[in-house]
């Protein structure tokens, strides 16, 4: 029987009163391996209500005492980590090198957060005005919700959590319904870290539970990552009921290559960052912008590699798993069908993959579309699969116009020999994270992550310091100490004096 994967309060599980529930698979075998409970309002309120009560203790709890949580459960996560990374592959389907990845860039975050104490320090000036001190104090928000996508399902919650429950915030967690089981696992070793009853909440479901998290007041914050239809909704939504959101959405991430790169090299690249997890990354290159004669060189290349890729079970030895659902899968195939029909050039043929796994999975193997124009679906919308699009132009100038004509600025990155083309690059894209060389620039935890345009709703980005701004709020006090005889009526402005 299929296994039941519940909401998480009060430091364990719980049902729910709903009894809606949607089916887990294993995208490597289509087989449904568990059954993902869906909240109701009343569900998520009760969920809610846990976070809210775990608030004014966690918030007084002090800071030492907090991190020593955050210690424990950073050695827990160290140590055990190969047990979540099996659980991501189950039930998205990436390979356990890939999860094992994710898990890592996730503990970064946790290792940031440790240093919560230093992040937290504000200023003080004595004596700003005669005998008059001013101090800046950054406190935490009360109950915030995380909304996280089905792609990194503990590594996106990870770019926030940490950082929320170290300032002292209580977090209710709202998982991909498509792979809601590392959320309870991390719940679970949260307590046995020691984190008080309520401070970490699970809520699973779908779109009733992230409304009732939207509009829900006692909610102070929400970070969203998903598409982008849902994030600019989320922000709309969660700003239009007083709440601090930061939403974000889709990306269309473009690479170019100069004619003076290292072809190898880039090729390689375009591998790596085109079919890795696949082409289910944010960070994922869909498009490769071929600038000049290399274009027939650079594709050769690429398809070579491409050729050589495992894809299968990502349990097994496999290079690239399966997409996560047959109705993604499925999607993905329409945008290489209307491709083709639109007159690109299928150089690598994804749909007719060999894959070393069940027959019922949901493969689809890598491909490489050339000769793709900018009116072609796949090159419009946001495909999220194994789909490398190659557009070729004649000049840097052409490229760049190409990037920031888009409406996303997730990533993007350029391959040149050239420092001071790439200086210009990174001058005058339109994108939030730029990689020189580099084909997935995902910012270390303690640099903060966040696209331009439409890939990003609201001001600030993910970890780093801007996840301590995100989860506190800035209070000055101005304060005088001194001997009685001082003072007197003036009811002019306060000055300085
Ligand atoms: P999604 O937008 O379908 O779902 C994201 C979350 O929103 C899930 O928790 C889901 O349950 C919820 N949701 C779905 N439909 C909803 C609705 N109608 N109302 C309210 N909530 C709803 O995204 P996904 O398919 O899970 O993830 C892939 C997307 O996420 C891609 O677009 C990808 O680019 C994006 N993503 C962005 C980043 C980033 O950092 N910008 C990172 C990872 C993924």
């Amino acid at each position: 029987m299929a296994a039941t994967i519940s909401h998480w309060l009060g430091n364990k599980t719980f049902t729910g009163t709903s009894g809606n529930t949607a089916p887990v698979t294993n995208p490597a075998t289509g087989a449904i391996t568990g059954r993902v409970a869906l909240a109701s309002a009343e569900d998520a309120r009760t969920v809610i209500d846990s976070a809210a009560e775990a608030f004014p203790g966690w918030r007084d709890t002090s800071l030492a005492k907090r991190t020593t949580v955050l210690f424990k459960f950073r050695e827990l996560l160290n140590d055990r980590k190969q047990e979540l990374a099996a659980i991501i592959t189950a039930e998205h389907g990436k390979v356990l090198s890939d999860a094992l990845g994710e898990v890592s860039r996730g503990q970064e975050v946790v290792e940031f957060a440790c240093g919560i104490a230093h992040l937290l320090k504000g200023g003080m000036t004595e004596n700003a005005s005669t005998n008059i001190d001013v101090a800046s104090i950054r406190q935490p928000l009360g109950p915030v919700a995380v909304i996280s996508p089905f792609n990194f399902p503990a590594m996106v919650p990870m770019w926030f959590f940490p950082i929320a429950i170290a300032a002292g915030n209580t977090v209710v967690l709202k998982p991909s319904e498509k792979d809601p089981t590392a959320a309870v696992w991390i719940a679970e070793l949260w307590a046995e870290a020691g984190l008080p009853a309520g401070v970490f909440n699970v809520l699973q479901g779908d779109k009733t539970a992230v409304d009732e998290l939207l509009i829900n007041p006692t909610i102070k914050a929400i970070s969203f990552v998903g598409s982008t239809p849902i994030a600019r909704y989320v922000y709309q939504t969660g700003t239009a009921h007083g709440k601090r959101v930061q939403a974000l959405g889709g990306a269309k991430n473009h690479a170019i290559v100069l004619p003076d790169a290292d072809l190898n090299a880039a090729a390689d690249a375009m591998v790596n960052a085109g079919y890795g997890s696949a082409g289910e990354r944010c960070m994922a290159i869909s498009v490769l912008v071929a600038v000049g004669d290399i274009a027939d060189n650079l594709v050769a290349k690429i398809a070579d590699r491409t050729k050589s890729l495992r894809i299968g079970d990502g349990t097994k030895n496999s290079d690239m798993g399966p997409l996560v659902t047959w109705q993604h899968r499925d999607k993905v195939v329409s945008y290489i069908d209307a491709g083709e029909a639109d007159g690109a050039t299928v150089v690598v043929d994804g749909r007719r993959v060999q894959a070393d796994g069940s027959a019922g999975g949901f493969w689809l193997g890598p491909t490489l579309l050339d000769h793709v124009r900018t009116d072609m679906s796949v090159y419009t919308d946001e495909v999220f699969g194994p789909v490398l699009s190659v557009v070729r132009v004649d000049s840097y100038d052409e490229a760049l116009e190409l990037v920031n004509a888009g409406p996303y600025g997730n990533g993007t990155a350029i391959f040149t020999g050239d420092g001071g083309v790439a200086r210009r690059f990174q001058n005058e894209v339109q994108v939030g994270m730029v990689g020189i060389n580099v084909p997935i620039p995902v910012p270390t935890a303690y640099y903060s992550f966040g696209g331009w345009k439409h890939s990003l709703f609201g001001d600030i980005h993910a970890h780093g310091t801007d996840g301590v701004h995100f989860f506190t709020r800035g209070k000055v006090v101005t304060s005088r100490w001194l001997d009685r005889s001082h003072g007197g009526i003036n009811l002019g402005f306060p000055q300085s004096g």
